[in-house]
This record gives C-alpha cells, structure tokens and sequence, in this order.
C-alpha cells in the first residue's frame, strides 16, 4: 500500500531545476554528452584559503554542537562585513547562521507568515520563494514583469499589488533568473511605497550581491526608514564556490532573528561546526579575493550576450548580476523544428535537451512562461559547444 502523505507535501512541487538536471544525468549515465546550463552552482573550486580555514578548524578539534545561531566570531564577521560592503549597523544578536540561505528564507517565511497571508513574489521570481511561501501556508501572489522592462517591479505594481493580506514580499537582487540588479535609486522608490503598508515585510536575498558588474549594490536595508521591516538574507554558496559547505545567514529585527532562532533550535541546532569556521575567512577576505571569479563569469557574460543574439526567435537582454540569461522565446512558439511543434518554453527546453543536448530550465519554473533560463557558469569552450547546438537544433 502506498505511505499515506500529508496535504502539505502533497500540494508541493519538485524543484523543476532538480528534475531538469536529474534528466539530464539520466542522459549522461547512458554515455551522451550532456551539456548542463541548468544548475545555478560556480564551476570553480572553493578557494584555498576557506579550506584551509576549515583544515584549522578541525585541527583544533571543532566538532561539537555549535551555538544554535552560529559561533560569535562567525556572527562578528558577519556584523562586519556588512558594515564594510553595505554600510549597515547591525547587532550580533540581529545575526542568524543557517545550513545555506534557502534555510535562511525558510526561517523568515515561517516566523513571518500566517496561513492564508499573502506574499509578493516579483516574477520571475527563484522557484524556492513559490515553494516556500505554499509550505508555510501563505498565498504565492506573482507580480509579473517582462523582459521590456528589464524584469523589474515598478512602484505602481508593487503599490496595486498589496492588500490588507499582504504580509511579505520576497525580493532578490541580483536576481536569478533574469540578473537584474536594482539600483539604489529604484530600491528608494519602492521603499516609498512599503513606507505607506507597514504590516509589509520584506525578505531582501542578496546571495549573489558581489556577481554583479553594475559597478555597485544597494541593499534594501539601506533605507532606515523601513530597516526593521528588512530581513537581510546572504551567505556564501555563490560568490565564494561554497554550495556545499551549506552556510547562510541573516540579519533582522532581534524579535525576527529570535523567532528564527527558535525554529533553527527544534529543526537543525544550527549549520555545520566547520564550515562556519571557513565562512569566516570567506567573509573577512572580502570581495577582492575571488574578483577573479567574477571577472571569469563577466567574461563568459559578454560571450554568451553574443551567441544568443546570434539564435533566431530569442530575445535578449544584457543581465547586469548572478550567472544567468532569461531569454525571451516566446516567438519560437507554434514552430516546428525537426519535426517537433514547439509549443511552450517547457518544451522547448526539453526539445534542446533530446536535440541539442543541452539541459536549460523553462521558465515556467520562475513565474515566466515566456521565457528560458541559461546558466553560463561553465567554461567558455563548453558554452560556444552548447550554443552552436542549441543554434543548429533552431535553424528553419
Ligand atoms: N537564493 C537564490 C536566489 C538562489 O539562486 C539560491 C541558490 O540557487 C539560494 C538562495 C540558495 O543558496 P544557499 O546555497 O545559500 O542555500
């Protein structure tokens, strides 16, 4: 017989860049060679120093629980860097460490939102924020935007979007899928509008803060105004290649952090002893020691603007932050190709993965249908292979 499950998982959905990526392995497995720009993970490797950070820290023998929130001098370092980067005052007791900053989110979604509250995800919006919000027992409530205006949320629609049910919205910037990067001047207008609505919070995730080539970042907190509304959430998976190490963190009001702190005490007891001991000298390194990396992906940024230019039927615009492109593909929809009629960006992306062999994710996904998802975190060489395919496999 089969186990019998709750509702709440029941009306939960798999992680589409998970089934995608999982479908491709399944390819690979067969001896096919699959190029993969589904998963929202750096090639590189961790750098030498955060390893050796770790090495230390299991040397001197860290390999008991940790404080439920995150070691102090991990919780310090946090306080510090974003007074460095962001210029924000925090307390350490404003800081909670998680295992990865989804957990971070998690955290805040569920201290914050009371079933049936409703939360405001910016569309194209990460695939976790539609998930997260549906487990915690809000309503998902999508504000949709285009590649026209440059997949940002405008005032007006943030202002006609809220109700007396709004409690939460759910932002990122950079942004994955499409990476646009807010500036300050646009966070500033939107923050007029949630200065008029204080029963809205805001989760403000700047994992990819420092992939980001606009020159500079402004996060949301910035504006004090509504600070205490602002949970800040960061971490190190993207920027510094530590995904699997699974450190995040935030910071935000201390009845916030304390709520969250409760929750991480029942669920967790906190992230793993010895990555946060490398997170310490990720964070204290700062930005300078891995701009190579970021120099690697604008690189690659400016190569793929270019071979997707060259594709018939895409529309494209130039991503400012995170590693990903967000096409437009609506046009090649009700066209056949090889025999396959293309009907929806779902199936294109799996056309592109049985034709072409390459993996994509649809933008279904994030809330636009119109669209796709590359991720050019690879090589230059296995992104010019997978364009000249994903080309070849379009050609009238
Ligand atoms: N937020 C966004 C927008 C992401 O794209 C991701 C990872 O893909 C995360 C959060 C989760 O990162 P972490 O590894 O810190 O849990």
């Amino acid at each position: 017989m089969e186990p019998s499950l709750s509702n709440r998982i029941k009306s939960l959905s798999t992680s589409q860049t998970i089934a995608m990526a999982e479908r491709a392995a399944e390819l690979k497995a067969e001896g096919i060679d699959v190029i993969s720009l589904s998963l929202g993970e750096p090639d590189y490797d961790t750098p030498g120093y955060i390893v050796e950070a770790a090495k230390k820290a299991m040397d001197n023998k860290f390999f008991k629980y940790p404080p439920i929130v995150g070691y102090k001098d991990l919780r310090q370092a946090i306080v510090n860097k974003l007074k460095r980067d962001n210029n924000l005052d925090y307390d350490i007791d404003q800081i909670v460490v998680s295992t990865g900053s989804k957990q971070s989110i998690f955290n805040a979604a569920m201290v914050l939102v009371s079933p049936g509250e409703e939360v405001l995800l910016p569309a194209p919006y990460w695939v976790s924020y539609f998930e997260i919000t549906k487990l915690v027992g809000g309503v998902p409530v999508p504000i949709k935007t285009t590649i026209e205006n440059d997949f940002k949320i405008t005032p007006e629609q943030l202002e006609a979007a809220i109700t007396p049910k709004t409690k939460l919205m759910i932002f990122n910037t950079p942004s994955n899928p499409s990476g646009s990067v807010y500036s300050k001047e646009e966070l500033e207008a939107l923050g007029e509008v949630l200065k008029k609505h204080p029963q809205v919070y805001v989760i403000s995730d700047e994992i990819y803060e420092y992939i980001n080539f606009t020159g500079g970042f402004a996060s949301f907190a910035e504006i004090e105004e509504i600070k205490d509304r602002i949970i800040t959430i960061n971490g190190v998976s993207k920027a510094f290649a530590m995904t699997g190490w699974r450190v995040g963190y935030m910071a935000a009001h201390p009845t916030i952090a304390k709520a969250c702190a409760k929750i991480q005490s029942q669920v967790t007891s906190g992230a793993n002893s010895i990555a946060q001991k490398a997170t310490i000298a990720a964070l204290d390194g700062g930005k300078e020691k891995i701009q190579y990396m970021i120099d690697g992906f604008d690189e690659r940024r400016q190569l793929v603007y270019k071979l997707l230019k060259d594709i018939p039927g895409f529309k494209v615009n130039m991503p400012t932050g995170a590693f990903y492109f967000f096409p437009d593909v609506s046009e090649l929809f009700g066209k056949t190709f090889n025999g396959t009629k293309i009907n929806n960006a779902t199936e294109l992306s799996m056309y592109l993965l049985e034709e072409a062999k390459v993996a994509t994710v649809t933008g279904e996904a994030f809330g636009n249908p119109e669209c796709l998802r590359f991720s050019y975190a690879t090589s230059q060489e296995e992104l010019k292979k997978a364009f000249a395919r994903v080309k070849k496999a379009l050609a009238f």
